[in-house]
């Protein structure tokens, strides 16, 4: 897919699982469990699908996956797999390297969004991951990351992103940015405290709408089907209705970041509810 200046592509960076209840939050299992089946300990295949914009000039990386700093009990407990896909093998498949990367965009600082940012070198210590890259987050979230409360503190790492502060990497955006012509970034505050989603649009007919974790998975299309991890499901739901009405009458493609089986899908509205019109791939 090509989007103004920007040759859109899906960059595989792994799989993992988590718990169906929690993907779901109220939703009953025997409703979640026809779209996203579940395993002995009731988890659910989850991809961390990155989106790479490509001009030429400026490559550009929305969110970096898991990362290979996590223990193996946090591993195991997620079942974090990188034996089919993963961030370097997906960008060689494209004739890049991490070098490459002149930006990347993180629309929030949870290990299985910002993980991927910083390694280990051979010495232990700690270094960026896209070392020519300029890294974008919300002002808003860095802070909230830095001082998470006890529900959500053990999805933040502060290895993942404090570094990138320290190294000078890190540019902190203030609510909603055009941060160019063709992309825009827009705060949402229902799973974290400013989370950005990335919309990429011509301005004319077509736009692709990075949903990060307001919608992570195809069968999170339901407006009420909200994850138990949102911080603020009300909010959520709120942004889920808004944005759904502007992805449905403006026929825009929503790019799945959480969802193995399906990567893109444009979305309609009937009397009973948003629902999916058709899937598709960006290749
Ligand atoms: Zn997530």
């Amino acid at each position: 897919m090509k989007i103004g200046d920007y040759k859109l592509h899906s960059v595989q960076t792994g799989l993992f699982k988590l718990d169906g209840g929690a993907m779901f939050g109220v939703v009953p299992k025997n409703l979640w469990q026809k779209t996203n089946p579940s395993d002995d300990q009731n988890r659910i295949d989850m991809c961390t699908r990155a989106l790479l914009l490509d001009s030429g000039k400026r490559k550009i990386l929305v969110d970096t996956g898991i990362g290979y700093k996590l223990s193996d009990k946090i591993n195991r407990i997620y079942d974090v797999d990188f034996s089919h896909y993963a961030l370097e093998k997906s960008l060689a498949a494209l004739n890049l390297k991490n070098e490459d990367i002149t930006d990347v965009i993180l629309t929030h600082l949870h290990f299985d969004h910002a993980g991927g940012s910083t390694y280990y070198d051979e010495e232990g210590k700690i270094k960026s991951a896209f070392p020519n890259a300029a890294y974008f987050v919300q002002k808003k979230q860095y802070e909230w990351a830095l001082n998470p409360t006890e529900r959500d503190r053990a999805s933040f790492f502060p290895e993942n992103y404090k570094p990138l502060q320290e190294f000078k990497m890190l540019n902190l955006i203030d609510g909603e940015h055009e941060f160019d012509k063709f992309i825009t970034l827009l705060p949402v505050n229902g799973h974290t405290s400013h989370m950005q989603m990335v919309k990429v649009s011509d301005g004319e007919n077509n736009t692709l709408l990075f949903t990060a974790d307001l919608i992570p998975t195809a069968g999170h299309i339901p407006a009420p089907f909200i994850m138990g991890y949102d911080l603020f499901p009300l909010t959520t739901l709120e942004e889920k209705k808004k944005y759904l009405k502007e992805i449905s009458e403006n026929d825009w493609t929503v790019f799945f970041e959480h969802d193995p089986y399906n990567e893109c899908v444009k979305v309609g509205l009937n009397e009973r509810g948003f629902y999916i019109k058709d899937k598709f791939t960006l290749e």
